[in-house]
């Protein structure tokens, strides 16, 4: 019997883009990746309605392909809905790409070109096929693998999340292994580090994913950090184990505890899932927030200790003066 073992996400905005456009569900057993397109802010609000569309659905159900098919749909509608009504963010779309562990299996489904790999046995495959412009000039040999590499286009997708009434679904199933790593991963990854690399940046931090994912964004930005750079990792276990709250959100990096804030209205919902950028001005502002709080407080602790005297002393005076005004009589 397999279950989920140890699981984590990161996400960095890279060097050169001032928005992290990516978003990501990291709810065991349910893991999404989605990397958002379009202009002005517009592939921001793209993502982030996709994976708060997935997170509100939930994990709750299961269901396999056709469960994460559906969630897909409707997340699909979402964005669409938001782009046909919304001027600003006409046109925008995002990838995304699902993995749901149930019952010792992976079910995925995947529109885009973001990627899931399967590390297992020392090898990493990548399982999803990419809908692009490159992959499809590979696919018909008129692109070696080396042009692709470097291909002008390469960020041309020919399938995306929200820019139809209606997407096409990839969906697969995974028999999953006991030591399995699957990792789903955002383009700015992709492009950035090589295959060879990547797998042997995680086998090297295998004790602690955590530390694997820190050094796969590390390695993206040393070569350039061109685009936001995402991964979220799950690993198969022997039997049940480490699910529950505490342990996954130990690796669950980046991933601030507004997280339970997802949700609402369509005006509010944007930036309410805030949870997939975290750039370090972020953090030092909820840092700072925090002081300015613990200060706040320290303020009325005083205050109401000194009113607390105050009180005691108006009391202490009243007894004597009665006491005084007894005595007198
Ligand atoms: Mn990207």
């Amino acid at each position: 019997m397999t279950g989920l073992g140890h699981v984590g996400v990161i996400t960095d905005t890279g060097r050169k883009r001032r928005r992290n456009e990516d978003a990501y569900v990291c709810e065991p057993p349910l893991f999404a990746i989605a990397d958002g397109m379009g202009g002005a802010q517009a592939g921001e609000v793209a993502s982030r309605l996709a994976a708060a569309a997935l997170k509100e659905s939930g994990a709750k159900t299961l269901g396999g392909e056709q469960r994460i098919s559906d969630l897909i749909q409707e997340a699909n509608r979402r964005v669409y809905d938001r782009s046909s009504t919304d001027p600003n963010t006409s046109g925008m779309g995002t990838t995304i790409t699902v993995a749901l562990v149930e019952n010792g299996n992976v079910a995925f489904g995947h529109v885009g070109d973001s990627r899931a790999y399967l590390i297992r046995d020392g090898r990493m495959e990548q399982v999803t096929e990419d809908h692009s412009l490159v992959n499809e000039l590979l696919k018909s040999g008129k692109l070696s693998p080396e042009e692709a590499e470097s291909h002008p286009q390469r960020s041309v997708i020919t399938r995306a999340l929200g820019t139809d009434p209606d997407v096409d679904v990839d969906t697969f199933t995974i028999a999953a292994e006991a030591g399995d790593v699957f990792l789903l991963c955002s383009d700015g990854l992709t492009d950035m580090v090589g295959e060879s690399e990547i797998l042997e940046l995680v086998e090297r931090n295998r004790q602690d994913i955590g530390v694997a994912l820190k050094s796969l964004v590390k390695a993206a930005n040393r070569s350039g950090g061109e685009d936001n750079i995402t991964v979220v990792a799950f690993e198969i276990a022997e039997s049940q184990m480490l699910t529950h709250d505490g342990q996954t959100r130990e690796n669950v990096l980046s991933a601030p505890s507004r997280d339970d804030e997802v949700t609402l209205t369509e005006a509010d919902a944007v930036p309410a899932v805030d949870t997939a950028v975290v750039s370090t001005a972020e953090i030092q502002a909820e840092v700072e927030a925090q002081e300015r709080q613990e200060r706040a407080k320290r303020r009325r602790r005083r205050r109401r200790r000194v009113v607390a005297w105050l009180v005691l002393i108006v009391i202490a005076a009243g007894i004597a003066l009665a006491l005084y005004l007894r005595f007198l009589r």
